[in-house]
């Protein structure tokens, strides 16, 4: 059976077009997912840097190539960020990044012989393009493994998505890896590279890749925008601390892992000292800026296993797992000299009390609470501007 060129470009055109019409319209106007807007974005460039092959063979292929060659890696450089914001502890890639593989390519195939050479360049075209379908397959790799510790509802559904978008990247990926390859041994024009790295089978192969695309947008941009909304539900919208329901969710499991690991670990609440005298002389907005410059103190002060909230006006609770008595007072003085280090403009920073309970297998987290709360209702009492660890003595 023989598929004629002409044919397959046209109907991959068509498809990638209606996909670019489809994504943009439906799910990037309604929902603004980073990732829709990736997959579009790469999808365009596809589309126009292989409509720029089509002046090969032309007096224009001097220019049209390399510029086909540089939009369809910056193309995949598109499909690498996508994968990245699946990821939520992700870091955007900076721009550069992207645009750096695109100028090569297009540099290289420019200084090649582009006029005459239909493949000037194609080393470095093929390697970007693996390279960065690769780095996208170890993006979405990462993320299947985080996804297996989420507990979220929807979990397994996404994961399969995932699965299936990871398995396309890396088919393409490594497609690309073995014309990269073919490329190199024996150059475009031998059977070898155009019976199984030439064009048919590319456009057979990218068209399988879109179709994945298009199965998994709905899930992964619903899922990313639902992420996006539990994570403004579950923060306090002053602090950007967790509020005390995310809180008590979060720390429940926490807990658990924690007494299962007989690891152990400490729970403080912690209230700022003399607070309303500072709202009532300096003003409402100073009291919201101590509150912030507290948090950050408590970001600062913490791991990245620790839970800290805002457990309402102007307390806080913290839970440390795997923390004893004396790291708990060690993050309690780190959050004081932070805060007393700190220098606000016109405004003198509160102290602020600290009362600490240890883990008990024994208790539930809202014992917990109370009696962290009782140990720094002594600390209030005691002088203030200090860490009281919860004993059975000062039990009410
Ligand atoms: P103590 O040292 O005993 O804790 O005294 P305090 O004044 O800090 O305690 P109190 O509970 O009497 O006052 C808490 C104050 O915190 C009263 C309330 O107006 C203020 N507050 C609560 N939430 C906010 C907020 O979001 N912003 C600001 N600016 N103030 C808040
Ligand atoms: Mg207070
Ligand atoms: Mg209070």
């Amino acid at each position: 059976m023989t598929l004629d060129t002409a044919s397959l470009r046209v109907s991959f055109a068509l498809v990638a077009l209606t996909l670019v019409v489809l994504f943009y319209v439906i799910t990037y106007r309604t929902g603004r997912s980073a990732y829709a807007a990736w997959w579009c974005a790469s999808l365009a460039l596809f589309l126009v840097g292989a409509s720029a092959y089509l002046l090969a063979g032309t007096t224009h292929q001097a220019w049209a190539n390399p510029l086909g060659n540089a939009l369809i890696t910056l193309g995949a450089g598109c499909v690498w960020a996508g994968s990245r914001s699946l990821r939520r502890d992700r870091h955007a890639l900076p721009r550069w990044l992207l645009a750096f593989a695109p100028l090569v390519v297009g540099v290289m195939s420019l200084l090649g012989d582009p006029a005459d050479d239909a493949w000037s360049g194609g080393e470095f075209f093929l390697a970007a393009m693996w390279i960065q379908l690769g780095l996208a397959g170890m993006e979405l790799g990462v993320l299947v493994r985080g996804a297996n510790a989420d507990a979220h509802p929807d979990a397994y559904a996404y994961r399969r998505t995932v699965w299936a978008l990871l398995l396309a990247c890396c088919t393409v990926a490594a497609f690309y890896l073995g014309r990269w390859v073919a490329f190199l041994a024996v150059g475009p024009d031998r059977p070898l590279f155009t019976t199984f790295f030439g064009e048919q089978v590319t456009t057979l192969a990218t068209t399988v890749l879109l179709a994945t695309v298009s199965f998994s947008m709905s899930t992964l941009s619903e899922e990313q925008q639902k992420e996006a909304l539990r994570d403004t539900a579950a923060r306090d919208g002053l602090t950007g601390l967790l509020n005390r329901t995310a809180f008590f969710q979060l720390a429940e499991a926490a807990r658990e892992r924690a007494l299962g690991d007989a690891a152990g670990g400490s729970l403080v609440m912690a209230d700022l000292d003399h607070f309303k005298q500072l709202n009532d002389q300096y003003g409402h907005q100073a009291g919201d800026r101590a509150l912030v410059a507290f948090a950050d103190c408590c970001r600062s002060a913490v791991r990245s296993a620790d839970l800290v909230a805002r457990y309402g006006g102007e307390e806080f609770v913290i839970l440390l797992p795997g923390a004893d008595a004396a790291r708990a007072d060690e993050v309690a003085r780190a959050i004081s000299t932070g805060l007393a280090r700190r220098s606000e403009p016109d405004l003198p920073l509160p102290t602020v009390s600290f009362g600490v309970a240890e883990l008990d297998p024994a208790l539930s987290l809202d014992e917990m609470v109370q009696r962290a709360d009782t140990a720094l209702y002594r600390a209030k009492t005691t002088g203030r501007d200090r860490t009281v660890h919860y004993t059975t003595e000062i039990a009410p």
